[in-house]
């Protein structure tokens, strides 16, 4: 039986007495995207470029920059090599004209996303907008439309789900969870328009009844005892967060804990090992980005994620663009999210590097599979408080930071223990706010727990460097560096984390 995976959106527009019925449609609608990851990858391949055409055809038609971009390519070709990249620094230039629905406007975006409280909110009562860290350069803007979102969750439910049987039997596993609903505890470094932690806020009300949700912040002093309570099925952080959790399995009561999964930043080897010897159940670490938040889901068996290929397209490129075989690393990639048809990303630059996995994966999870990431450690400060030291990470800074207009870039030195140097670069002609970007940060500090014990000196500079030795941009500079009288088993964290790329390709198996 062969049976197209339409676009579910005319689901979202059902009536109050059809809900019933929608909601199985739902579910069946879920259920099938299991589905795919074991079918021939050929098929796959054949519906992924059916998704292509039409998003090109769109995107021509909505977007006059796309249109311009492309005007001299035939418009029947759908062969991706033959169109032109996509920078991050484009895409927010003309912000306004690569959007397809006019009523998007990118200060429209920024306008919305300046007051926190609307997290939760759909912009123009329809999308949900973030925006990228900017660990990689300049932060980017990002407008979805239902269908990621729908995607997000239902390939979180069934390809992102240890365990899950497809077809009849996963449909019924769905449908026992509205009596049994998933219990998913997701541990935030930081509230904000990040989009790794607060898009499970905006899990579509037909979901809800599949799932249950606690959102603790890293830095919760009743973090263990919550999560205890709470008892999980999921437990879900960035890496570095997860490996400092390890440490504390001793405390932890979770006789329900199916798996854990991990997001945001490079999983090293040896944090994937600490980790799962400490939990004891499968490690999914989803290597994804807030242009595409579906892309992976992390493989059970092996290192590394499967890339829905069906709804994404990743392409592993060297320096000139051109491509990279599996087996061997990248220079950067490029996205194409088949999906966003609001905000077209295609053949988006990512500065990820990238190795695909050659051999077929042992879990038996056809799509192809990124065997290594390299990059995206995660920078952070070890600082000293009353109960001993604790990791800040950038956060708190980017969070303070990235959005503010007058911001080109920004820099954060720790020049003693407890003593910060905050480094703000304008962009041309503008003069920061000192004072009010003091107190952002000393907001989002509080949040953190850490704002007694810092010392905050804010300055503002006409030129940040790069880096003498790496000859990169580091937004997070420490000169002291880990304690030397750090406990033995966080300096292990601290040192794994601080290692400038990490390997990924050993392929350690979890314990059963
Ligand atoms: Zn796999």
């Amino acid at each position: 039986m062969h049976h197209t995976m339409k676009d579910p959106t005319h689901l979202h527009n059902g009536t109050q007495g059809g809900k019933i019925l929608s909601c199985i449609e739902r579910s069946y609608w879920t259920g099938t995207q299991f589905r795919a990851t074991r079918r021939n990858p050929v098929r796959v391949h054949v519906e992924q470029q059916q998704r292509l055409r039409q998003l090109l055809e769109t995107t021509r038609v909505r977007s006059s920059y796309y249109r311009e971009k492309y005007r001299h390519i035939d418009p029947g070709c759908t062969n991706l090599v033959e169109f032109p990249v996509m920078t991050k620094a484009e895409m927010m230039s003309h912000f306004d004209q690569v959007v397809t629905d006019p009523a998007v406007t990118r200060s429209g975006v920024e306008h919305f996303i300046e007051d926190i409280r609307n997290v939760k909110e759909a912009f123009l009562g329809k999308y949900t907008v973030s925006h990228t860290s900017g660990s990689q350069g300049q932060p980017t803007l990002i407008v979805q439309n239902q269908l990621g979102l729908d995607l997000l969750f239902a390939f979180q439910m069934t390809r992102g789900n240890y365990g899950h049987h497809g077809g009849l039997l996963g449909f019924i596993e769905a449908m026992q969870r509205i009596r049994q609903p998933a219990r998913l505890a997701v541990i935030i470094n930081q509230q904000g328009f990040f989009p790794s932690a607060w898009i499970w806020q905006h899990l579509p009300e037909y979901m809800r009844v599949y799932m249950q949700f606690l959102f603790v912040p890293a830095s919760d002093p009743d973090l263990v005892k919550k999560i205890n309570e709470f008892s999980p099925n999921v437990l879900s952080a960035t890496p570095a967060t997860m490996d400092l959790l390890s440490l504390k399995t001793d405390q932890f009561r979770l006789p329900k804990l199916r798996q854990v999964v991990t997001w945001s930043e490079t999983l090293t080897s040896a944090a994937r090992r600490r980790i799962t010897e400490a939990f004891r159940v499968p490690l999914m670490d989803n290597y994804a980005s807030g242009e595409c938040m579906f892309l992976t889901n992390g493989c059970p068996s092996a290192t590394g994620a499967h890339v829905n290929a069906d709804w994404a397209i990743l392409e592993v490129v060297d320096e000139n663009y051109q491509p990279v075989v599996p087996g061997r690393l990248g220079n950067k990639v490029l996205l194409t999210n088949l999906a966003n048809t609001v905000q077209p990303f295609i053949r988006y630059e990512i500065g990820d590097r990238l190795i695909m996995a050659t051999e077929p994966c042992g879990c038996g999870n056809r799509m192809p599979r990124i065997e290594k990431i390299v990059g995206r450690v995660a920078d952070f400060f070890w600082v000293r408080t009353s109960t001993g030291y604790r990791p800040l990470t950038a956060y708190p800074f980017q969070h303070a930071f990235d959005y503010r207009r007058e911001v080109r870039e920004w820099q954060a030195e720790q020049v003693e223990r407890n003593t910060i140097v905050v480094r703000l670069e304008p962009i041309p002609g503008a003069v920061p706010d000192l004072v009010a970007a003091q107190k952002r940060l000393e907001e989002r500090l509080a949040l953190t727990g850490l704002r007694q014990d810092l010392e905050i000196r804010l300055e503002t500079v006409t030129r940040l460097a790069t880096d003498v030795y790496t000859s990169k941009f580091r937004r997070m500079i420490s000169r002291v560096g880990i304690p030397q009288d750090l406990d033995q088993p966080l300096r292990e964290v601290a040192e794994d984390f601080a290692s400038e790329e990490c390997a990924l390709h050993d392929s350690a198996r979890v314990p059963a």
